[in-house]
Parts: C-alpha cells; sequence; structure tokens
C-alpha cells in the first residue's frame, strides 16, 4: 500500500519504519528542513527516550487517557523500545527513576538511528514540504502540500497524522493535525500547556534563579464537580524547583502543572494557590524551636537580619517581608504572636497561581484528537478507514521521565503495524 506519513517527529519516524517492515511503500512528508527537531531538544539534548518501568508505574504516570495505551503499550512496551534501539545500533543507559538515555548522552543519535534505519529500509522522506490538506474520497486519499517546488498533490491508500502537538511551534509542532482530524469530522478536546512553569500573581522577579531542594510542594484550587467546582487538594509532592521571573517551575512544579492544565482550560472563577513547606522534615514544633534557638544566638541583630542560617538570603528577605514583623526591631523584641506567625509562613509561604506558562515553554500539550474516536488497537480513525493518528497529536499526555516519548513510540508502532490489515 502507498502509505503517507505526516511528520518525521518521533510518531511519524518510528510509524514509517513499522508500515516499511510490514512491506508498504513508505514516504514521510515533513515541513522542517530535517527530521526529529523536537528530539534534538529532548532531555536537555540528551533525549530521555523511555523508562524502564513496570507497566503499573507507566499507566500510572500517563496523565490523560491511559487505558487507552493497554494495547499499544503491551504490543511494544519500554523494553521493547530499548530493544529495538539497541537493534538500530543505539547504546542505550539507564539513570535515576528508571529514565533511559542513549550512552552518548546526545540526542542527535536517537534521531540519527531511526533516519538510518529509514534509509535502511527505503522510506522516502520530502523535507521541506508542508501538507497543507487531506481528502478522502473513498479508499483513497489525496495530501495537498507546498514546496519549494510549489504545490503537490499525493495519492495514498493510508495517511498516518503525526504531526504534534501545539508546544515548541519552532519545532514544527504548530496544531496543523487537529486541523485535518476536525476537517475529517473528529472532534479535539481543550488544548492546554502541560509540563511547563506556574506563572504567580505576585512578583517573583527577585528571587528569579533561586533553586529550593527539599521543598514540598502543595497546590489547592479548583477541580470539577457535578457540574461546578469544589476546592481541594489538586497536588502535593516533596522535591525540588526553581524561581524564575514571573513564577516557578522545576520538577515538582512541572509535575503540579499536569494536575492543573485541564483545569486551567475551563473557565473558572476559583483561585489556584501554592504552598511551599519551607522545612517539611520538622514539625511545627519542631520549626518554632529551631526558630528560637536562632533568636537566642543572634539576640542583638536585627529581626531582619536574623534567618541567614534558616533560608537562602533572598527567600529570607521575603520571608521577613512577609511577616509583617519590622526588619529594624531586635529579635528579642519578637512576640510569641509574631514567631507563631513565621513559624506558620516558614510552613506554608503561600502564592496565587496566575496560570499556567505558554505552549512555547511546555514540554507537553494536555488534550487533542480525541481518543474515544481512534481504535485503540490499530489507532485508525472509527470516522474515515485509511487514516491514522499516532504521538502528541492525541489526546495523550504523562509526566517527565521518558514517558511522552513512549506514548510516541508504541502509537507510531501501532500505527504501522495495523495499516492495511
Ligand atoms: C523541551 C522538551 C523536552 C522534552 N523532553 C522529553 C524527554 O526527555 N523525554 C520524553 O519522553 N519526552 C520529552 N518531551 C516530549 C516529546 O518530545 C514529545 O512528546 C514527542 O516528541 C512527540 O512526538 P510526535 O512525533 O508526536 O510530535 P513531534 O515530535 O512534535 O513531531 C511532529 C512533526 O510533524 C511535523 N509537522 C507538523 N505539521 C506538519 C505539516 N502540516 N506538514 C508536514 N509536517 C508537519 C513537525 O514539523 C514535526 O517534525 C520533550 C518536549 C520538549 C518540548
Amino acid at each position: 500500500m502507498r502509505v503517507y506519513v505526516i511528520g518525521a517527529g518521533a510518531a511519524g519516524m518510528m510509524a514509517a519504519i513499522t508500515a516499511a517492515k510490514s512491506g508498504h511503500s513508505v514516504t514521510v512528508l515533513e515541513k522542517n528542513e530535517k527530521a526529529g527537531k523536537k528530539i534534538y531538544i529532548t532531555g536537555k539534548g540528551r533525549c530521555n527516550l523511555t523508562n524502564a518501568c513496570d507497566n503499573d508505574t507507566f499507566f500510572r504516570s500517563v496523565k490523560r487517557n491511559p487505558r487507552f495505551l493497554y494495547s499499544s503499550y503491551s504490543a511494544f512496551s519500554a523494553y521493547d523500545a530499548i530493544d529495538a534501539f539497541e537493534q538500530m545500533g543505539l547504546k542505550t543507559k539507564v539513570e535515576r527513576g528508571n529514565r533511559v538515555f542513549p550512552v552518548s548522552d546526545k540526542s542527535s543519535d536517537v534521531i540519527k538511528a531511526l533516519e538510518n534505519e529509514m534509509k535502511r529500509l527505503g522510506v522516502t522522506v520530502l523535507f521541506n514540504t508542508k501538507v497543507t490538506g487531506i481528502k478522502a474520497a473513498g479508499a483513497e486519499k489525496v495530501l495537498y502540500t507546498e514546496s519549494r517546488e510549489g504545490q503537490k498533490a499525493f495519492e495514498a491508500d493510508a495517511v498516518v497524522i503525526a504531526t504534534g502537538g501545539l508546544s515548541y511551534r519552532s519545532t514544527g509542532s504548530d496544531g496543523d493535525g487537529y486541523r485535518f482530524a476536525k476537517e475529517f469530522g473528529h472532534s479535539v478536546t481543550p488544548c492546554t500547556p502541560s509540563l511547563v512553569a506556574l506563572e504567580l500573581v505576585q512578583k517573583t522577579a527577585e528571587l528569579e534563579g533561586l533553586s529550593l531542594k527539599n521543598v514540598t510542594l502543595t497546590v489547592t484550587g479548583p477541580v470539577p464537580s457535578k457540574g461546578g467546582f469544589k476546592v481541594k487538594e489538586i497536588y502535593r509532592d516533596f522535591g525540588e524547583m526553581l524561581f524564575t521571573r514571573n513564577g516557578i517551575s522545576g520538577p515538582l512544579v512541572l509535575s503540579a502543572s499536569a494536575e492543573l492544565s485541564p483545569i486551567f482550560s475551563k473557565d473558572c472563577p476559583e483561585k489556584t494557590f501554592v504552598h511551599i513547606d519551607l522545612k517539611p522534615a520538622l514539625t511545627y514544633e519542631q520549626l518554632d524551636l529551631r526558630v528560637l534557638r536562632d533568636f537566642e544566638a543572634n539576640i542583638n541583630k536585627n529581626f531582619g537580619n536574623s534567618l541567614y542560617d534558616l533560608l537562602p538570603s533572598r527567600l529570607a528577605d521575603l520571608v521577613v517581608r512577609r511577616s509583617g514583623i519590622d526588619p529594624l526591631s531586635k529579635v528579642n523584641t519578637v512576640t510569641a504572636g509574631e514567631r507563631e506567625r513565621l513559624v506558620k509562613l516558614l510552613k506554608d509561604l503561600e502564592f496565587e497561581v496566575a496560570g499556567l506558562a505558554g505552549f512555547n515553554e511546555a514540554v507537553i500539550t494536555c488534550g487533542g484528537v480525541n481518543v474515544k474516536e481512534v481504535d485503540p488497537k490499530t489507532m485508525e480513525s472509527k470516522l474515515v478507514p485509511g487514516v491514522y493518528f499516532a504521538g502528541e497529536v492525541l489526546d495523550l499526555d504523562a509526566l517527565t521521565g521518558g514517558f511522552n516519548l513512549q506514548i510516541a513510540w508504541s502509537t507510531g508502532v501501532c500505527a504501522g503495524n495495523n495499516i492495511g490489515l
């Protein structure tokens, strides 16, 4: 069969390789001048290509529609992906949290492995070729493209839409796949950035670059409930975070954003707050004693200079300001009530969330082609036979750790394997 794959990203290349192995004549149409522009920037240039975890961990890490992946993931799991890449000549290693990387630490080697495999299997890749529209007339599909040579039409027996989501548009993913899907009558669930920094109402420019280790981050806010919203704890975890110019980022915050993305896609009047426990290892009482000890050691100092042993200086200054205690007052004049306020602040430094940072900073898109309209066993559209979807274009997203690329590999292989069956 004549198979056309739209997009030479992770999902598209994997689908093309698999379809070619099944004996199809495969062409990949890619609007960029090269393949895998997004793969190149993954894992800070090292490409965390999958996660060597058990099945439960994988499905727990997929935030939207994990059940849709049961079939495709069991057919092509993280271990199958590792084997497939090793067979393509890419040596891999497992790091902290079961994250899998190429031994070379170079994402470009992952792209090379996929490109070499496509070449070996006789896949044609047309770069600088943007698909502008697709028509389906019975069994035959026609793809309309624009390239330097002008406009062209390609006749296809099967089409794989692997155009990615909306994050990091400069890599080529700018939502074309959603348009194609809608033209075929598919619904697309609302798209919001995920695995992304949070912007805060309170300005944090003076803390920019400050990294906090071993803190607990809690997020409280509205969750959809009985046609409305109810305010509850949305996220809580212990780890590392970072202040940015307009808010917060880092591992804890990216994971929290995955819980917030669907909420921010809805118009909700309730506010969302982050609460940082700066000393989670100490109970309130233990922290109070620690503060008292610090006060005793700094008995002749101004309150404004008394927290530098406890906190990084920029954060100490913010806590002093927020405490409402006169920074010029001597430590021994701080009242028990004021100290109580201070300790509460250290256990619960609160900021109001203004929103999610934009798609251009987001690792992944939450939302996409409605998976209810796609066969999970084949990735074929339930509305238009011969049209398949793979990768981030689908309403699937997961936490960081290699899970999102694994979704691209599993759905890509599934589409490629099932064409023409
Ligand atoms: C900064 C960053 C770091 C990340 N790190 C990791 C990581 O370490 N591990 C992990 O698992 N995930 C990571 N991700 C997520 C992961 O990269 C994506 O989930 C994955 O690349 C999605 O693959 P895809 O093939 O579906 O889409 P993409 O990789 O976006 O590929 C889509 C392709 O389609 C092409 N295209 C789009 N429209 C058209 C059109 N009309 N015509 C022709 N071509 C078109 C695009 O140019 C692009 O090449 C990261 C993402 C980002 C942004």
